[in-house]
């Protein structure tokens, strides 16, 4: 008998984060024959506050993905704190808060989504290079493997020395920004209920430091522009200011002195002036997606990773592909723009007002949990 031949490649997807993850799954879902490709082996671990916000959640829920297996805590209060921690505020919001995930367990049930869906996941495969061509793309791995498809999608995150072989440039003559985090379950908490506290910083650009605390876990993340012994000696204030007044019963001033450190994100995805290469498209962190008020980056991810499979999915067999896959640029602006741009006005002036106008308070509510402009 004669035998079967391996069915071609549509779409490569490097990076099974939740954009990777989501990208595979949508193409999978409109019949395309994906292979996801990441360097990590899964489930991997991952320094993250573990926050999905609303509109996350509800993505996820037309997406048809069901996170209830994850035991996802519920958040029902949110505190906002100004960054000497001597004013709160609390948000009066009628909506949801989110949910606090395990966000390893977050990012492996999304690849097990994908492959359920038929992607073909290869884990633990570190990629080199990306060579698109005219009509096709390989993707070069360390192991001097080469796997080609029509199609390509870059979700690989903060990494993003890969995309010089799409010719795309992403800004990079920002400062660093640092991002320390600790999340320990070394301090139960008698409270049954999840809350999550932010303290804004004025600058933008660094957004907030953000407690989560859940019944099982809390966690501390705080993203500053200065430097790594900077940063954590700024978590280690931000844990003793928590505790000195009261907002959080646990002390966790020593977790906070080993707290891990590393770069975060230079730039904002709307600095940048095409995220389309030859036969390409670049999602989630690699493009600097996230918001700049929450530094929620999950969602903003997510949300862009289906606006390319959907871009992907619409190129019909008489298009010129690249045509197509142009209109990337233009659809995740009309519909992202918004909840990525920085509040168009001076934070530095609104800030205080947040600890004294309760309307304030709840429109920045709105736009921390909704990603609604300021
Ligand atoms: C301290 C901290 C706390 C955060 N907390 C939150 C939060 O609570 N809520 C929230 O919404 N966001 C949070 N974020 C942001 C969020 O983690 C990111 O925005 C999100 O992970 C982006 O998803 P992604 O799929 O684009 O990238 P990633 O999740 O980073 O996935 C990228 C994947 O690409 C793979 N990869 C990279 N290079 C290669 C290569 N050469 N070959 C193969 N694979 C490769 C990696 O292994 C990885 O699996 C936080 C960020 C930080 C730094």
């Amino acid at each position: 008998m004669a035998k079967k031949k391996p069915r071609a490649i549509d779409v490569i997807v490097v990076g099974a984060g939740p954009a990777g993850a989501t990208a595979a799954l949508t193409l999978a879902r409109a019949g395309k024959h994906v292979a996801l490709i990441d360097s990590a082996r899964f489930p991997r671990p991952k320094i993250c506050a573990g926050w999905l916000g609303p509109r996350c959640v509800h993505l996820l829920d037309e997406l048809d993905v069901n996170i209830g297996a994850l035991r996802p805590q519920k958040i029902t209060e949110a505190v906002f704190v100004s960054s000497d921690l001597s004013k709160t505020s609390r948000p009066m919001h009628n909506g949801e808060l989110g949910v606090a995930v395990d966000r390893a367990a977050f990012d492996n049930h999304l690849v097990e989504v994908a492959k359920k869906a038929g992607v073909e996941f290869s884990e633990h495969s570190p990629v080199a290079a990306l060579e698109p061509g005219e009509s096709e793309v390989r993707v070069r791995l360390k192991d001097d493997s080469v796997v080609t498809g029509q199609y390509l999608v870059v979700a690989t995150g903060i990494s993003r020395n890969l995309l010089s072989g799409l010719g795309l440039r992403m800004p990079s003559d920002r400062p660093t920004t640092f991002s320390a985090h600790i999340s320990t379950d070394a301090h139960t908490s008698s409270n049954k209920q999840s809350r999550l506290i932010a303290a804004f910083n004025a600058s933008p650009e660094t957004g907030c430091a953000i407690a989560i605390e859940t019944p099982k876990a809390i966690s501390l993340t705080l993203h500053a522009r200065t430097d790594q012994h900077e940063t954590v000696r700024q978590l280690v204030e931000f844990a003793r200011g928590l505790r000195s007044t009261g907002l959080l019963q646990a002390d966790l001033t020593q977790e906070a002195a080993k707290a891990k450190c590393m770069p975060s994100y230079p730039f904002n995805a709307l600095e940048v002036d095409s995220h389309v290469g030859k036969r390409s498209l670049v999602i989630g962190d690699a493009g600097g997606f996230y918001s700049t008020v929450s530094h929620e980056g999950v969602f903003p991810a997510i949300w862009s990773a289906t606006i390319a499979a959907q871009t992907i999915a619409d190129i019909g067999p008489n298009d010129h592909a690249q045509d197509v896959l142009t209109t990337f640029d233009r659809a995740w602006r009309l519909e992202m723009a918004d909840f990525l741009r920085p509040p168009n006005t001076d934070l530095q002036l609104l800030l205080p007002l947040i600890f004294t106008n309760q309307p304030m308070a709840d429109r920045m509510g709105a736009a921390f949990f909704m990603g609604e402009n300021i």
